[in-house]
């Protein structure tokens, strides 16, 4: 049977990134040796680090003024690293989802952090849009996209002091202005490659204005320097990431994944408000491209785990909500295609028409 891979993350990758890194794990480069035997520090392999740092930045259009590289420790690492390098008194943070709310929580060991709105109160329905960000902090930080909730930050928002973004879900999903950020970071596992890799995109003048020692790991300005090469690099992610970027350029860059991903969020959106046995569980105007999250109308939510049976058997993989949101939740990054979305959605319409 077909399976339509809705996953949250990791997350559907293109064919292509899958086919051309299991070849490169087998015989890489012509070297007649394994991705995984190779010295990071090789010819073969400095040519993949530098490809992927300059595609990554043509994909993006990243400002010459800002650093891109590769890192362990996934999004949740950056929670900790972002005050470490940035916070000297005080912060500001959006409190827009789990994945903001732990972000926030690091921070609080390195100094001041001004909470400057929240939306947990409403189980992080909305994004939240009245609040002031305070001129003396050190940087304000968001998550674009709430992974769990499903609501997002459509636009590039204006602050007066650095914009530091998580974007473990969202990135490549749209075009983005980068000079509007100091820093951007995220895991690569939902719209880029493998597990086991970060990038994070540097505006190299924020650095060096705190005061505490960090570590050498720690340090942004170590990995810039040593071109992500201080230490050993996650090399087999970072092969993987470079395929989707790849791929990504060929099928038109983030101006056409935008105009696909809104076109496949607006099918099952349109879908979910239709079908008279579903809701979403997001604000309408803060809707996730990424994430569709919805749930089962009051007068059939019994029919929960029977539409998640009847989804699963007809293909429908990684559809269960996250349990702090329950119901469904539909991960549609940009490698899945817009036929998955059409699955899913006739699978919603042929359990309606059961009922
Ligand atoms: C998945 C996710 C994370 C966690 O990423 P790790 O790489 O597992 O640390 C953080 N933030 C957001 C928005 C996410 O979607």
């Amino acid at each position: 049977m077909k399976k339509y891979n809705f996953n949250p993350g990791p997350s559907i990758l293109p064919q292509e990134t899958v086919d051309n890194t299991i070849q490169a794990i087998e015989n890489f480069a012509g070297t007649g040796l394994s991705l995984m035997e190779v010295s990071h520090r090789s010819k073969e392999f400095q040519a993949v680090m530098d490809e992927t740092v300059h595609l990554f930045k043509e994909i993006l259009n990243v400002p010459t003024e800002y650093s891109v590289i590769f890192l362990g420790g996934g999004a949740s690492l950056e929670f900790c690293m972002v005050p470490y390098n940035l916070l000297e008194k005080k912060a500001a943070y959006l409190n827009t989802g789990t994945w903001a709310n732990k972000a926030q929580k690091e921070a609080k060991l390195f100094g001041e952090v001004v909470e400057v709105a929240s939306s947990k109160e409403a189980n992080y329905t909305y994004i939240p849009k009245e609040y002031t960000i305070p001129a003396d902090a050190d940087y304000f930080h968001i998550t674009t996209n709430n992974t769990i909730f499903g609501t997002e930050i459509h636009t590039d928002i204006d602050s007066p002091i650095p914009l530091v973004a998580d974007m473990s879900s969202d990135i490549f999903s749209r075009p983005i202005d980068v000079s509007k950020y100091g820093l951007i970071y995220g895991g690569a596992q939902k719209n880029l490659g493998p597990a086991g890799v970060t990038f994070v995109i540097i505006k190299n003048d924020i650095l060096g204005k705190v005061s505490r020692p960090i570590p050498s790991m720690l340090d942004y300005r170590i990995h810039i320097k040593e071109g992500s090469m201080f230490n050993t690099p996650p090399v087999v992610p970072i092969y993987a990431s470079l395929q989707t970027l790849k791929w990504l350029k060929a099928l038109g860059g983030v101006k056409e994944m935008y105009r696909r991903n809104k076109e496949k969020a607006g099918l099952l959106y349109a879908e979910i408000d239709r079908n008279p046995l579903f809701r979403g569980t997001a604000a309408v105007e803060d809707r996730s491209l990424m994430n569709v999250c919805f749930v089962m109308n009051e007068e059939y939510s019994h029919l929960e785990s029977e539409f998640y049976k009847f989804a699963t058997e007809r293909g429908m993989t990684g559809i269960k909500g996250h349990r702090s949101v329950g119901g469904f939740r539909a991960s549609i990054y940009n490698a899945l295609p817009k036929e998955s979305v059409a699955a899913l959605v006739e699978v919603m319409q042929e359990f309606e028409r059961k009922q």
